[in-house]
């Protein structure tokens, strides 16, 4: 499944391809390639455990921008960091992104162990470290050729991105800075040249069910929070969600009680609901807190003693769904700069990644493979092969350059083409 570029964005593109400069910076992404590898090495063995980003490799991310001569850098309170390019104009803004986390803890060992030609293995190496040293090349190579945009490049690397982090780095950035008109989010993929047109909806919910308690025998007849967890959980158990849009549901782990001949106080699941269509999500999130509400009216029905069961319902995820349609500006741009850079663009299956963030707050936005090529991530297996960084982060720099600007050679797209 291809996409049909309009004539105006080939033409922008075609004008970047044929400036003397542009060519430089594409040149040297080529030549950089070692470098980037071994910037990536030393940076993958930085730990960054989700919410302590801040320790170690936020701070480092920090000081390689300022070294490659981003301006106006930048840590926040819970560290995300960031530096720009600056043009002649104070807009567009074009985002770079990609992830500072890990979904590694402190006691699991970064080392880089080879263990082919062009294929190594180190947790975290490819998701998301890969991204961030392309795009420190991305930088320097705009530095190198001395390319000033029209607008502003903004290298960004956000926190809090895996698991409970909830992409509370990403919904940061975009709540504190309105000043944000195209952003491109990196995540390393299995196979060159992916792009991410659906990013996937997940909300999630700690479900606490409470009673009173007792004993098994003595107190038997009162309504138990183990038990009414369990109904709700035959209920959902028993739902067909949609196949197309698809959307489904995990309850991913339960605990409660203390001996198996007490009443238990209390029992908690942990509830995870995703759908490629934010309305399918919507849907199923309602179905949810009816079944749940159900459980509990069941289990208090069927018991006459003590007092009633209660449940509370915690939110802790949220990662709304979102599709960029094949005629948007940031996708036809970023399409064809991948056909120049030599890579065959497809569109990778829908994917949870920070693009989340920005596409619901309605900027324009994409989500792609970046860095090299990389594959069983969140593992300790997680391998990574520099194959196609190049590619991948020139066609970056092309996207950026054709959305920001080129004074003399092209207008920034991400301005005339707002949709
Ligand atoms: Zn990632």
């Amino acid at each position: 499944m291809g996409v049909d570029v309009r004539a105006d964005i080939k033409s922008a593109l075609e004008a970047l391809m044929g400036d003397s400069r542009v060519q430089k910076a594409l040149d040297f992404l080529k030549q950089d390639e070692a470098a980037t590898f071994e910037e990536l090495k030393k940076l993958a063995c930085i730990p960054a455990p989700t919410f302590a980003e801040k320790e170690h490799r936020s701070p480092a991310y920090l000081e390689l921008l300022r070294s490659y001569g981003a301006e106006d850098c930048e840590m926040d309170e819970i560290g995300n960091v960031w530096g720009y390019v600056n043009g002649s104009a104070p807009r567009p803004v074009v985002m770079i992104d990609a992830h500072i986390d890990t979904v590694f803890s402190y006691d699991v060992p970064l080392e880089i162990k080879q263990t082919a030609q062009d294929r190594y293995n180190c947790p975290g190496m490819s998701d998301d470290t890969a991204c961030l040293a392309m795009d420190l090349s991305v930088l320097r190579a705009l530095r190198y050729a001395g390319l000033r945009p029209v607008g502003r490049i903004r290298i960004n690397g956000a926190v809090r991105h895996e698991g409970e982090g909830d992409l509370q780095g990403m919904k940061a950035i975009v709540a504190g800075n309105a000043e944000l008109d195209a952003c491109f989010c990196a995540e390393t993929l299995s196979r060159p040249g992916a792009i991410i047109n659906t990013v996937l909806g997940v909300y999630r919910y700690e479900l606490v069910f409470r009673g009173q308690g007792g004993h098994s025998w003595l107190d038997f007849g009162r309504p138990n929070p183990i038990q009414a967890a369990c109904r709700f959980g035959a209920a959902l158990s028993a739902q067909v969600p949609s196949d197309n849009p698809k959307t489904t549901f995990n309850l991913g782990t339960i605990s409660g009680g203390t001996t198996v001949n007490s009443i238990p106080t209390e029992c908690r699941l942990k509830l995870d609901l995703r759908s490629v269509s934010a309305e399918s999500l919507d849907k199923l999130d309602a179905l949810a807190r009816r079944l749940v509400e159900e459980a509990v009216e069941e289990e208090n029905a069927r018991w006459s003693g003590g007092e009633r069961i209660s449940v509370e319902f915690i939110r802790i995820g949220n990662r709304p769904a979102g599709h960029t349609p094949d005629d948007a500006a940031i996708l036809q741009v970023f399409w064809r700069a991948s056909e120049l850079a030599g890579l065959e663009p497809f569109f990778w299956p829908p994917l949870g990644t920070n693009g989340n963030v920005p596409l619901h707050a309605g900027i324009p936005t994409l989500s792609y493979g970046g860095g090299g090529i990389g594959g069983n991530l969140h593992s300790r297996d997680e391998w990574y092969s520099p194959s196609f960084s190049a590619q991948h982060a020139q066609r970056l720099l092309l996207s950026v350059l054709a959305m920001a600007g080129l004074e003399g050679v092209s207008q920034p797209l991400a301005q005339i083409l707002q949709r």
